[in-house]
């Protein structure tokens, strides 16, 4: 078998479209400008890329868009006061700390001081309340985006049995409400869970966000399965790549690797879902294009829906 590649480009091209138009017609019949504000602390440079691709996202669709950057030796309580001032503000629909920050903040307490109506990125224990009751709530990006590519691929979830390999707070766990929301029969794994193969083995839908190069083989698929692969992992090993792709694939991996250091890499391997499964999302191109445009829906439902607006 060779699996459809799910290319996350035209959906989340799709979804800002969507969010372009929904932007236009919130300032044509409301007067309404939905904002987002970004708070970035320290000199991450991931942290820095994420953030500058979030803002110029938000510009090129119409959400007006802060990006507040703040020394690395921030305390926290300063940082709870600037996240009280943006919670009280009119022009801020969404907050957004991108993570991770420094040991001297306790990360609960800065999501938890976030209005819950705010939080775009649906961490705050109100919004994932509401989803694990099955209500109207905030949704973390990335499971978000997941459910849009198997909704606007045809892929049916109803009934499946979906596995998610993963139990993160920001991944794993609420890819599990979701799915059941979709009214999957979900089983999730973690690294605690005894003979994994022949569980993921059992998955119409099986989704891996275990932050492990390729660590997702031949042995975990079913034939004919739906293999969603979150994981985005630095590779710099030659020799793993050689491992994880096609020839026709490696020479391009190789470049990437002696150009800039690395190439990215999911955490299923490649080859070996290509060949087993029916659907599977590539890395780079797949998954990670949603976040963004998630992110992007969220600030505009929130300024929807902390009006009242249909
Ligand atoms: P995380 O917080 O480190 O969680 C990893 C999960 O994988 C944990 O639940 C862990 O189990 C499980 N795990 C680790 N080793 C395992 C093993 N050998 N067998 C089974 N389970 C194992 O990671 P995360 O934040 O969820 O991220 C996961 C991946 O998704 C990463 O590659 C990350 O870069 C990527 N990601 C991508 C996006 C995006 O596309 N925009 C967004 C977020 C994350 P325990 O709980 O037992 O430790």
């Amino acid at each position: 078998m060779n699996a459809r590649i799910l290319s996350g480009r035209p959906i989340a091209e799709a979804i800002k479209m969507e969010v372009a138009d929904e932007v236009k017609r919130l300032g044509g019949e409301y007067g309404i400008q939905p904002g987002l504000t970004v708070v970035r602390v320290g000199d991450d440079p991931a942290s820095a890329v994420y953030v500058g691709s979030k803002v110029k996202t938000s510009e090129e669709l119409g959400i007006r868009s802060e990006h507040i950057h703040l020394p690395s030796t921030v305390s926290q309580d300063e940082l709870l006061s600037l996240i009280g001032e943006l919670n009280s503000s009119n022009d801020v629909d969404g907050i957004l700390v991108q993570l991770p920050l420094p040991e001297q903040i306790t990360v609960t307490a800065v999501l938890e001081a976030i209005d819950p109506k705010k939080d775009v990125d649906g961490f705050h224990p109100i919004n994932v309340g509401r989803l694990s009751l099955g209500e109207k709530a905030l949704v973390p990006c990335t499971p978000a985006g997941v459910i849009e590519v198997l909704k606007r691929s045809d892929i049916p979830v109803a009934g499946k049995h979906a596995v998610i390999v993963g139990r993160s707070n920001i991944v794993g766990k609420p890819m599990a409400m979701l799915l059941l929301k979709e009214n999957a029969t979900v089983t999730i794994c973690h690294s605690r869970t005894a003979d994994l193969p022949a569980i993921t083995k059992q998955a119409d839908i099986l989704v891996a966000a275990i932050g492990r190069a390729g660590f997702i083989k031949a042995e975990h698929i079913q034939q004919g399965a739906t293999v969603i692969d979150v994981g985005i992992n630095n590779v710099s090993d030659s020799g793993l790549a050689a491992e994880l792709f096609s020839p026709e694939d490696l020479e391009k991996r190789l470049r990437a690797i002696e150009n800039r250091g690395f190439t990215l890499v999911g955490d299923v391997n490649p080859r070996d879902a290509v060949e087993k499964a029916a659907n599977f999302t590539p890395v780079p191109g797949g998954i990670g294009l949603l976040t963004v445009a998630m992110l992007m829906k969220n600030t505009v439902d929130a300024a929807r829906m902390r009006r009242g607006i249909a």
